[in-house]
């Protein structure tokens, strides 16, 4: 009923066929590429014109806003003037007109020479001048308290009637739901009991209502809570008689003038004039007249129209060359024509308007098309025909308002037999779309909500039926801007369609035409479809006529009329016309010789009779509903057969088989024309069944008509297609290629089978009951040809002269033979022909369906046949016969069979497809086979025939049934037959077993008819069966041989002995699956207890660990450790070292841990040969590489106002605190040698440049930014990584050699004047240089060189100290540089250029400055990413990290300690580390202030950088004392940054976790309080110095911030030094457990800082100063003040996440429902799209949101791409909402959808909403997205899926 969302989304869904079988339909309608896109879009935009109206409401006048003080006079005066003439009886539509006349193109029309995107109209004037008189004489009085009143007369609604717009979600009631277009808006759903049933969402395309309150539409819970109300309320009589009659009139009379004037001035065309009394006339030159109003008459307008011929680029290159406008104008107008059907695109002289519209035809009519459709228009009937628009909507309001004036408006709509309707039904196709829409709308909202209106309506709808029809026929506009889609609001209503049925004769006027169409493409009276003919599409669009039938019939009639039948057998007779002109359509002949020329059409025949597929089951129940009706069908299908009458008018011939002679109809399937279409035939087979219950048959006599065909000829038709089917199994229709092969798979398919295989063997069955079965056996055999095959001869006599091919082939016929015979006998499960329920016939396929393999709930439901209502029926049934499994992890959760059902399988199930046989048959022996049962599926026990049926069981009897399978079983004990096979008798077998199964059903009925056992007798079957035992012919049968066997026996006993016998069940009882349910959760929770146990136990370690080292020394913490008191505490505390030794590994500084260097070889992915790269002696083999991928970031964004807007601009001489950006390094781990990556490279290269342009779209990677796939995972690559020597192997060899003398050790505080020197002795100005310039030493910092810092250095400390600072930088560990061949040098040059280039995202520059920089830029950052992404899975530092990412950071750190070395101006590296020491230790204004450093890159960078600052020193990291104290500066520097940003108790960063651990600790530990106190008064202290207010600190808390805060950054540097200097990790580190607050100290451990406190480390007043330095800065307080992009980093520990989503998915689309298009005012957006990453909705995949980018490059991106560009540096990740599917894009050019996270309680995502069910949000399945893109792996899984599905056609992701 209803009104629709459902019907309009489903109309242009009509189930379409695929062209080969292979091919997935929905498949095609995801995909859209250059050329299908623009039209795809301009097609959906038709259907969207509902939203238009929204638009238009923004400048109607509101209904209650009349003001009448500020009325202007003249409108006083006129109202007056009106109220006089109306007193006199003199009043009429005229005086309105004549007003209008003179006051709209003053107010309406476009001024000349305007902007026409930008047309204004004065609304309020419009209101003032034209609303507020019509409304003051319409009330005759205050329009505010006349509305009021008339409002109050109203009943409170009880029924909803909401109309939807374009994307509103719906509801339907699958328990409660008439049909499935009865819909609930969501305020009522939310409201209704149906929230708790099964219910189904989908998004209304727009147009529709609900239905909340309409009792034809739900069975029950026919209100909500809020429309129950109105229902209370008695309804009481009629609001127009409580309305004055004086008011009545008026309102009669301002309607009446209204309408006709819109109606006169929306249809106008070109060529008709506009009312004569509208024009402007010479009389208005007067200047006594409006002196401008004859001015108008000469301006004129282009009117551009839409159509759906022209697509969106071919009508915005028209109107850029046409109107000369810019590109993105005309990408406006097309859109505003899209939208509203019609566009002003001049407004100017006629002379300017005619030459643009001839312009723009000859453009568009070039190459013979059909050109745009362009009218030149005077302005003043444009104004006109704007005002009618705004009348229209001013109506509409109105009606909406109040019942009574519903009720005029069904009153004058309808007068004179509804002629307003009918006019514009006529002129619907005539008007532009929006005029439509509003007419449909006014319709709806005017006529629809009431019953009366309602019939009244639909009766003029019925009589102009087909007059409309024939005109949306000829029109191009979608069904859903046609008037005619209105018959869904109407024909779903029982009682309208009931109505229209008895007394509009509506079913005829549908049929006849829908026939008048189909008479045109008759040939030799049958439907000749022509797929590729240009009248296709008129004959695609009359079908919707069949889905108006569908409606019509829906719900059939309680109680039948002479007039209702008289209706419906009109109709019927007309529909069996059309049948009978399809009755053998699209015959076919079997090909002999050579191939087919062509394929034939077959897809429209199909397309047809899905149509009628749902119409055919409702007219045989409307039919069977009656016993007159019933009789009466019946005899007109009869005389519509003997019409045909084909058969009866063949030859016969006598066939002869045993004693019996059968007079056979001649025939040759192989050689004459054979057709699969055969609804006539089939229309037999569903009346017939229901002919018992009114106790009549096929022979009854009400049924003696003239031709009426014997039961032979009724059969005949059916029984040719199935020998046709089995002769292609039998490989003799070969060379009729694919149009037969996929005939035949539909005719099986479950779309298709209801109405074509199921009724065949209906009707087969039928005339086995009709037919005595010797002959009915004869004449089946005959039609396949195996009359000699049954002779007893036929090896001897018949078979000599045939060819192998010939022998082949009979053997397949014979087998599907004994199929056929084997359907007929032992299919039951059709109510009325099985003593089955509805529910049993689901039940039996659930059964069949599962024996194949376990389903998913979709998979299964998609398998299942669908009723009228798209059920299947299948949830009621389910669980009796199976159990669900719930998903886990990637698998989805999938329905198995209940094992006692399991005896219910049927091998030859008729629907089962060849595969699914014998897929179903391996599984099924398999399963025996672990049971240990025999290997055999016997056949299961059949229901029992209906009574009309029984007579078929007499099959299995019969004595040429026992003649063959005495022949088969005979000749397969016979060793040299040829003509028999395995299958002939594993099918024998099986039918000996029905007749044994239905044997012992009539013993046990005591019913003597049936006596298989005793007829078989004659043919020896038993022992024929015995003599076949352990034959080497039935080796594969032989458990199916013993059981047939075994229960010939006992059916033998049974009869012999009478003995009562309990049938064997077979039934095995349910094995406990709950215990395996019970094992896993037990098993679960070991493993947490396990977890838990280990937690604990490293806390107490933790815990006595601090206590020992407290007690044994407690002075220690005073001094700065050093290496000989460390090794003393350890040596005195031996059993300490026991337990520590393993976590005893130190990184960095003095204490150092040594190792072996390690040999490390790697295998090439493309030669397979080895070769090491890192050799115990240095040395080193072939330079290897890592493919690579450098990838923009701003995953880590701790500040999403801020983007990389000028990279070019851009300094990266460290991170910023907020890393708003950065660049992510990843590989796939897999190594080359440079020189098979190279060729590999280049090959890939030139094969890519050599293809076709065109081609190129659809590549996963994009040649132009040098991107490749990994040759052996397909990763995505854009560089190649080289894998270089560990920087410490050669440190570490040559300390081995040199051990005795240990580098000289230097305090912090002397280290710091070291540096402090550099910066006072350096050259240079300091200014960042001009990247163009190539000179290096102008504009850039110059360190001194080391004798010279050396020097005053000895001043300032001492000789020892100055010696020490010298020897760090100038040691042979630090300075020994392996030498790289060339080949290695160029691949590291090329892997930096390469970050720089892909990092930035800026053009290539070989000699930048900045290379070295962002490679250390990159490392850090990579380091952070690996570090959240650890942390946000809740793992140690170094847990689970995979090989890949192992060897991709190792080799990004080591290659990033040599750059260096890699750079041909070393000065650059000088340069850069002299600012960023100045940076750290100087400050100043033009500095970051401290809070803006991000500190691990800055110690990433100074640690690699430091080592070579000094000129003629090429120095690299080795972990060395300098970078311990670095370490300790710049953890120093992140204290600050943590306790400045300290906002107190009541931070939301407070984890419980942390405190609870605390609250642990705290009682055993000191050094804490201690650790606590010295935080309190720093934080105090810095607070100060930053000029920030004091705040109270508990120091509890504070540490426990602190120490939560800080772990990030030791975490990154633990992975840097690990990586850099290889020392292995402690294990804690890799632990399965993390601990956060243990993983802290025992990094400090690793890191070779103070062991478990914080203080010892900053205890030197060197550092104390740069506290204050750091402080004093004046923007710090305005950082820590700020917020937003003002302010700083707050939340030093939060992981980025995906936005938050909703629980329920309902809700998600119900808040985008009402998303705008940001571009075009107040429309709502297609494709409403939410960035995932921070949440903004985007209208995606639209041309009103394309954005030019990069600008000025004349390219045109989508809303998501453009977006992807700013917020994820060219990735992005998006949830399109109204489809329910996740977009991933990247780089510009390359995109996928992948599985949404919300999930039906069968655990599938439905993408497309599809199917409907409930989604909720799953928690895992969106981890598992933000874990993808927080791991920057986006990209990757891109050209995963884009390589592992390439289409034909190429989405065009950018445009998305
Ligand atoms: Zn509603
Ligand atoms: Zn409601
Ligand atoms: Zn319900
Ligand atoms: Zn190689
Ligand atoms: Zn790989
Ligand atoms: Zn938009
Ligand atoms: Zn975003």
């Amino acid at each position: 009923m209803g009104r629709g969302t459902t019907r309009i989304t489903k109309l242009p869904q009509t189930p379409r066929i695929p062209i080969s079988i292979q091919t997935d339909p929905s498949e095609l309608d995801l995909r859209f590429g250059q050329h299908y896109w623009p039209i795809f879009l301009l097609k959906r935009g038709l259907n969207v014109c509902w939203e238009i109206l929204a638009d238009v409401q923004h400048g109607s006048p509101s209904l209650l806003r009349v003001d009448h003080d500020m009325m202007d006079p003249t409108v006083a005066d006129l109202v007056e003037r009106w109220d006089t003439l109306y007193k006199e009886g003199r009043f009429s539509a005229l005086n309105v007109r004549e007003y209008w006349r003179l006051k709209v193109p003053e107010i309406y029309s476009p001024q000349p020479n305007c902007n026409c995107l930008r047309i204004i109209f004065d609304e309020e004037l419009a209101q003032k001048m034209l609303f507020d008189p019509l409304e003051r004489f319409m009330c005759g009085g205050d329009p505010a308290q006349i509305y009021q009143m008339v409002k109050q007369l109203d009943n409170p609604p009880s029924l909803c009637g909401r109309v939807f717009k374009n994307g509103d979600p719906t509801y339907g009631c699958r328990d409660c739901g008439m049909d499935p277009t009865c819909v609930l808006c969501a305020d009522c759903f939310k409201n209704s009991a149906h929230s708790k049933h099964r219910y189904k969402i989908s998004t209304s395309s727009g147009g529709g209502y609900c239905d909340c309150g309409d009792r034809e539409a739900w069975k029950t819970d026919v209100f909500c809570d809020i429309h129950v109300k109105g229902q209370m309320v008695q309804h009481s009589q009629n609001p127009l008689e409580k309305i004055p009659t004086d008011l009545t009139e008026r309102i009669h009379l301002i309607f009446d003038c209204i309408l006709p004037y819109a109606k006169e001035l929306l249809t106008y065309e070109e060529g008709f004039s506009i009312p004569k009394d509208l024009e402007i006339r010479e009389s208005d030159r007067e200047p006594t007249n409006l002196s401008s109003l004859y001015d108008i008459k000469d301006t004129y307008v282009t009117m551009l129209y839409n159509d759906e011929t022209h697509t969106y680029d071919q009508v915005i290159n028209t109107l850029e060359r046409a109107i000369e406008c810019s590109q993105k104008d005309a990408v406006a107008f097309a859109t505003s024509i899209d939208r509203e059907g019609r566009c002003i695109v001049r407004c100017s002289s006629f002379q300017q308007c005619s030459q643009t519209k001839n312009l723009m035809e000859k453009q568009t009519s070039r190459g013979g098309g059909r050109p745009l459709k362009v009218q030149v228009m005077q302005t003043y009937i444009i104004a006109h025909q704007m005002f009618a628009s705004r009348l229209l909507t001013w109506l509409h309001n109105i009606l909406e308002s109040a019942q009574a004036f519903r009720l005029i408006f069904s009153d004058i709509v309808n007068k004179d037999g509804g002629s307003i309707v009918e006019n514009i039904i006529w002129t619907d196709t005539k008007m532009w779309k929006t005029a439509r829409v509003q007419w449909h709308r006014l319709f709806i909202s005017g006529m629809l909500m009431d019953q009366e209106s309602k019939k009244m309506f639909a009766r003029t709808f019925t009589k102009h039926y087909s007059k409309m029809m024939k005109d949306f026929i000829l029109d191009d506009h979608d069904h859903a801007v046609s008037v005619a889609s209105l018959g869904v609001q109407l024909f779903t209503m029982p009682t309208i369609a009931h109505m229209l049925v008895s007394e509009e004769d509506v079913l005829a006027r549908l049929l006849n035409t829908f026939l008048s169409e189909c008479e045109k493409k008759l040939r030799d009276n049958k439907l000749a479809l022509e797929h590729r003919s240009s009248n296709t599409s008129s004959f695609r669009r009359i079908q919707y006529i069949l889905y108006d039938l569908k409606y019509l019939l829906g719900v059939k009639p309680e109680a039948w009329t002479d007039s209702l039948r008289r209706g419906f057998l009109h109709g019927y007779n007309l529909l069996l016309r059309l049948l009978g002109m399809m009755q053998g359509m699209d015959p076919m002949v079997r090909q002999v010789g050579t191939h087919m020329e062509y394929e034939p059409e077959w897809e429209s025949a199909f397309n047809l009779h899905i149509k009628l597929a749902a119409v055919i089951p409702l007219v045989i129940e409307w039919a069977a509903s009656d016993r007159i009706v019933l009789i009466k069908s019946y005899r007109l299908l009869m005389k519509s057969l003997g019409d045909l009458g084909t058969e009866a008018t063949r030859r016969r011939y006598v066939r002869e088989l045993l004693d019996y002679s059968v007079s056979c109809i001649e025939y040759d399937v192989s050689s004459a024309p054979v057709s699969i279409h055969l609804p006539l035939s089939r229309l037999v087979a569903g009346l017939t069944l229901h002919l018992d219950k009114y106790g009549l048959n096929y022979n009854s006599p009400e049924f003696l008509v003239k031709g009426k065909p014997s039961p032979e000829e009724l059969m005949e038709p059916v029984l040719r297609t199935q020998v046709m089917i089995a002769q292609v199994h039998a490989g003799m229709w070969r060379r009729n290629g694919f149009s037969l092969i996929n005939q035949i798979y539909f005719y099986h398919n479950v779309r298709c089978r209801q109405e074509m295989l199921d009724r065949d063997v209906m009707l087969l069955q039928i005339a086995a009951t009709l037919i005595d079965s010797n002959e009915f056996l004869v004449h089946l055999m005959n039609r396949f040809n195996l009359m000699s095959w049954a002779r007893e001869d036929y090896e001897i006599n018949y078979l000599k002269g045939n060819d192998e091919d010939n022998m082949r082939q009979t053997v397949v016929l014979v087998e599907e033979y004994l199929q056929l015979v084997m359907t007929l006998v032992a299919e039951r499960y059709t109510p009325g022909i099985g003593h089955i329920e509805e529910e049993d016939k689901i039940k039996k396929e659930i059964i069949q369906l599962l024996c194949i393999e376990p389903m998913p709930h979709s998979v299964l439901n998609k398998a299942l046949p669908e009723g009228t209502n798209h059920e299947t029926g299948m949830e009621k049934v389910i669980d009796e016969v199976a159990d669900f499994k719930k998903s886990s992890g990637a698998t989805k959760g999938y329905f198995e069979l209940k094992k006692s059902y399991y005896s219910h399988y049927n091998l030859f199930f008729y629907h089962y497809t060849r595969e699914e046989q014998s897929k179903s048959e391996v599984g099924q022996r398999a399963r025996k086979k672990a049971a240990g049962e025999e290997e055999c599926c016997p056949p299961p026990v059949p229901p029992p025939f209906t009574v009309p049926f029984t007579m078929i069981v007499n099959i299995l009897q019969c004595d040429v049934f026992l003649h063959i399978i005495k022949t088969v079983l005979k000749r397969m004990s016979e060793t040299k037959t040829q003509s028999v096979s395995e299958s002939q008798l594993q099918k024998v077998l099986h039918l000996i077993g029905y007749a044994l199964h239905e044997e012992e059903r009539y013993h046990h009925n005591n019913d003597p008819y049936f006596h298989f056992t005793r007829r078989a007798q004659k043919i020896n079957l038993l022992s024929l069966l015995e003599g076949l035992v352990g034959h080497n012919r039935t080796s594969t049968h032989k458990d199916l041989l013993a059981w047939t066997i075994r229960k010939y026996h006992a059916v033998l006993i049974l009869s012999t002995d009478s003995a009562k016998q309990s049938q064997a069940s077979e039934a095995v009882l349910a094995s406990t699956s709950t215990s395996e349910l019970a094992t896993a959760s037990a098993e679960k929770k070991r493993r947490a207890d396990i977890a838990a146990q280990r937690k604990a136990r490293i806390m107490a370690k933790m815990a006595s660990m601090q206590q020992n080292f407290i007690k044994t020394n407690e002075t220690f913490f005073q001094e700065t450790p050093s290496t000989e008191q460390t090794l003393d505490i350890l040596e005195s505390t031996p059993m300490e070292i026991s337990e520590q030794l393993p976590e005893d590994m130190i990184a960095i500084g003095p204490r150092q841990t040594l190792r072996a260097p390690q040999e490390i070889t790697y295998t090439c992915i493309l030669c397979h040969q080895e070769d090491v790269v890192c050799g115990g002696d240095g040395s080193t083999g072939r330079p290897m590489v890592l493919g690579a991928l450098i990838q923009r970031s701003t995953v880590l964004s701790r500040n999403r106002t801020r983007h990389l807007d000028q990279p070019e601009n851009h300094d990266p001489l460290l991170l910023p605190a907020d890393l708003h950006w950065g660049a992510h390094t990843s590989s796939c781990g897999h190594a080359m040698h440079a020189q098979c990556w190279q060729k590999y490279f280049d090959d890939v290269l030139t094969k890519e440049r050599r293809r076709p342009y065109r081609f190129r779209q659809n590549l996963s990677f994009d040649i132009e930014k040098l991107e490749y796939l990994c040759p052996l995972c397909e990763a995505l690559c854009n560089t190649a990584l080289p894998l270089l020597p560990s920087v410490t192997s050669t440190a570490a060899s040559l300390q081995n050699q040199d051990s005795a003398s240990p580098l000289p050790s230097i305090s912090i505080s002397d280290w710091l004047k070291g540096l402090h020197t550099i910066l006072k002795y350096k050259s240079g100005d300091g200014k960042e240089e001009e990247e163009d310039n190539s000179s290096c030493s102008e504009g850039t910092w110059m360190p001194p060189s080391l004798p010279t810092v050396a020097v005053e250095l000895i001043s300032v400390t001492s000789p020892q100290s100055a010696e020490a600072f010298s020897v760090l930088f100038n040691n042979p560990a630090a300075t020994t540089i392996p030498t790289f061949v060339s080949h290695t040098s160029e691949m590291m040059s090329n892997f930096a250029h390469a970050v720089y280039t892909n990092g930035l995202g800026v053009n290539p520059n070989a000699s930048s400055r900045r290379i070295p920089l962002m490679v250390w830029d990159s490392a850090a950052y990579t380091i952070h990413t690996l570090e959240e992404t650890q942390r946000n899975a809740n793992r140690a530092l170094l847990t689970s990290l995979s090989a890949r990412q192992r060897d991709c950071l190792a080799a990004l750190v080591k290659f990033a300690a040599y750059v260096p070395s890699c750079v041909k101006k070393k000065q650059v590296i000088e340069s850069a580390i002299v600012r960023l020491l100045s940076i750290l230790l100087e400050g100043g204004e033009t500095t970051p202030a401290v809070l803006e450093w991000d500190t691990f890159s800055m110690l990433v960078t100074l640690s690699l950088g430091l080592p070579s600052i000094f000129p003629n020193i090429q120095g690299k990291a080795t972990g060395s004392q300098q970078d311990l104290h670095l370490l300790q500066v710049c953890f120093l520097a992140h204290l600050v940054q943590l306790l400045l940003t300290y906002e107190g108790r009541n931070s939301s960063l407070e984890m419980e976790v942390v405190s609870d651990m605390n609250e642990q600790s705290d009682e055993s530990s000191c050094s804490s309080s201690s650790d606590a106190a010295w935080l309190v008064s720093i934080l105090a202290h810095c607070r100060e110095l930053a000029n920030l207010p004091p705040i109270t600190v508990e120091d509890q808390h504070l540490l426990s911030y602190v120490k939560e805060s800080c772990l990030p950054f030791l975490r990154c540097c633990g992975l840097f030094f690990h990586f850099l200097t290889e020392v292995p990790a402690p294990e804690e580190l890799q632990s399965s457990v993390w601990v956060p607050e243990s993983e802290f100290y025992c990094l400090l451990r690793y890191l070779g800082l103070a062991m478990n406190q914080l203080r010892p480390t900053f205890s030197s007043p060197a550092l104390s100063e740069l506290v204050n330095r750091w402080c004093c800065d004046s923007r710090v307080g305005a950082l820590v003040g700020g917020a937003g992009s003002k302010g700083c980093v707050k939340s030093w520990v939060r992981i980025n996440q995906l936005v938050r989503l909703p629980h329920d998915y309902s809700e998600l689309i119900n808040t985008v429902s009402q998303f705008p298009c940001p571009a075009s005012s107040g429309d709502d957006s297609r494709t409403p799209t939410m960035c995932l990453v921070c949440g903004k909705m985007l209208c995606s995949q639209s041309y009103c949101c394309q954005t030019e980018f990069p600008e000025g490059s004349r390219q045109m991106v989508g809303a998501c791409t453009y977006h992807a560009h700013h917020c994820g540096a060219g990735t992005g990740i998006f949830l399109r909402v109204r489809e329910c599917k996740i977009l991933l894009l990247s780089g510009r050019i390359k995109g996928c959808f992948v599985n949404p996270p919300y999930l039906d309680e069968y655990g599938e995502t439905d993408q497309g909403l599809k199917r409907g069910n409930p989604l909720h949000l799953d928690a895992t399945q969106y981890s598992r997205l933000h874990t993808m893109w927080l791991s920057h792996a986006i990209p990757d899984t891109i050209a995963h899926t884009m390589e592992s599905n390439s289409s034909v056609v190429a989405t065009e992701w950018q445009h998305l």
